[in-house]
């Protein structure tokens, strides 16, 4: 077995966490243990999946290798709104301006998907970037409205920098190397530029579930980072945090009653212990 090196604090320490099978829908037939980082208490994967393993995990996510998936939802009307509906609603949690600070102002969507923040940063009058792994995704953005790229971070063209905001939504979990993404991410936000992250956080809701919350999905969620360590990892990249917000119970919608679902949603949201963690912090000048 090789070594525990944690991506984010380089400690050598960890503790044996639960035992992962996929036996979802994705059904890869992977298993796979999280441990818990003895340094900054994330939850990773160990030992890592390879690459191949995570192209799998993410494709079968997505159903695009399954016959009759969710897939085919993503072109409809309804399901575009109701995502733009959820990043405006995180917009204005964090007190995100959505108005260009200046004509030429860049935002970059750091796995930007079918494109839908960049759709409404576009709208306010960004000029909008986006870059995303997956080509069956990125070929239902606004290819003619958005610069797209699709690749890896290190395959960016050179010319995309100086970014006056950054966001990435749910995608650090799914890296191999999220804290050393998140410093090339930050180094392409100009000075005084805004970042946006938002990815799973360890807390007292991971804690009460145990090996069922249901973050501890195997292959495509790899890292998974308690709050103090997200902050930490900002401040050590030159960020300084503005504002955050916490939000999911982990009450399934279709299983929990709606109104139980909605009184418990906005439980953990005001008490700040959601499962999802969404930051806005500014790069220092
Ligand atoms: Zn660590």
């Amino acid at each position: 077995m090789n070594k525990f090196i944690c991506e984010i604090c380089d400690s050598d320490e960890c503790s044996f966490y639960c035992h992962v099978k996929d036996e979802t829908s994705r059904n890869t037939g992977f298993e796979f243990n999280y441990v818990r980082c003895g340094g900054c208490g994330t939850l990773s994967l160990f030992p890592l999946p390879t690459q191949e393993q995570i192209t799998l995990a993410n494709e079968t996510l997505l159903g695009i290798t399954r016959p009759n998936s969710s897939f085919d939802k993503r072109y409809t009307d309804g399901y575009r709104e109701a995502l733009r509906n959820e990043y405006r609603q995180t917009f204005s949690d964090l007190g995100i301006e959505i108005t260009p600070p200046h004509p030429e102002a860049k935002c970059f969507d750091f796995g930007c998907a079918i494109g839908t923040s960049l759709d409404i940063l576009a709208d306010a009058g960004w000029e909008t970037y986006g870059l995303d792994v997956s080509k069956q995704l990125t070929a239902l953005a606004n290819q003619s409205r958005h610069k797209i790229h699709v690749g890896e971070i290190d395959t960016l063209p050179s010319d995309w920098t100086g970014f006056d905001f950054i966001l990435t939504i749910e995608v650090l979990e799914h890296l191999l190397e999220p804290a050393n993404t998140l410093k090339k991410l930050i180094a392409l936000l100009k000075p005084g530029g805004v970042l946006l992250t938002e990815t799973p956080q360890v807390g007292m809701l991971a804690e009460l579930y145990g090996e069922k919350w249901r973050v501890l999905a195997g292959l495509d969620h790899i890292h998974l980072m308690p709050q103090s360590t997200q902050f930490k990892l900002l401040a050590d990249n030159g960020c300084s945090i503005e504002r955050w917000i916490s939000f999911g119970s982990g009450c399934t919608s279709g299983l929990t009653p709606r109104h139980i679902k909605k009184a418990f949603d906005q439980l953990v949201k005001k008490q700040g212990i959601g499962d999802f963690l969404a930051i806005k912090s500014v790069k220092s000048k």
